[in-house]
């Protein structure tokens, strides 16, 4: 099977990533192919932050490599956390302490809307492509279910009344920000490899 670097040595994300691509890609990690050292993703946008990683395994590896970054846009925090979605909380905080400072920021807040956008950069023969997915919803007002990661037990999807962390990794995967980004991500290799 064909190979293709998946910037990232998120358990969660990679998991999720090959199970998406199962059949088509052979996904590696950073850690599959030695990358230890520290990505510093210090971009203004979502988009910035996936080229940041795509480019620094290209340029380093000379390997086609595709990374993505994730951003939580609440409405009523006028888009925010966004890029910093990771650090809402702070450096070095938990997912739990990110969960809980949203539940708390939005604490009697009724307007609720949320979305996570992301953002899929692509080095594929030496030409950069984007892919984006976004899945609206909103943040519920108190944490539900165990599935998942990050977010995931506060984020509840448009059209559902369970949280993702309730949802579970198929109907996840399935409606998701990551979901979709992955699946434009899949169209265009499978059209790429049928071309050849
Ligand atoms: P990243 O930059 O793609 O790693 O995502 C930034 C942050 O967004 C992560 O640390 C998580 O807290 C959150 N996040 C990303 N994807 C998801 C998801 O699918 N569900 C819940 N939270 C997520």
């Amino acid at each position: 099977m064909k190979q293709i670097v998946f910037a990232t040595n998120n358990k969660n994300k990679l998991c999720e990533m090959r199970e998406i691509m199962d059949g088509l890609y052979e996904v590696l990690s950073l850690e599959d192919i030695g990358c230890h050292e520290e990505i510093v993703e210090d971009a203004e946008t979502i988009e910035g932050n996936a080229k940041i990683k795509a480019d620094f395994v290209t340029n380093r590896y000379h390997i086609d490599c595709f990374a993505d970054d994730t951003g939580l846009e609440v409405e009523a925090l006028n888009g925010a956390p966004g890029v910093y979605t990771a650090r809402f909380a702070g450096e070095h905080c938990s997912y739990q302490d990110n969960v809980d400072k949203m539940l708390a920021t939005m604490k009697g807040q009724t307007n609720r809307k949320a979305a996570f956008r992301t953002c899929i950069a692509l080095n594929l023969n030496g030409k950069s492509y984007y892919f984006e997915g976004r899945c609206d919803g909103k943040i519920t007002e108190e944490q539900r279910g165990n599935e998942g990661f990050g977010y995931d037990p506060i984020f509840q999807p448009d059209g559902f009344d369970q949280t993702f962390a309730e949802l579970g990794h198929e109907v996840k995967n399935a409606i998701s920000h990551r979901g979709r980004a992955t699946q434009k991500l899949i169209s265009f290799l499978r059209q790429r490899s049928e071309s050849f």
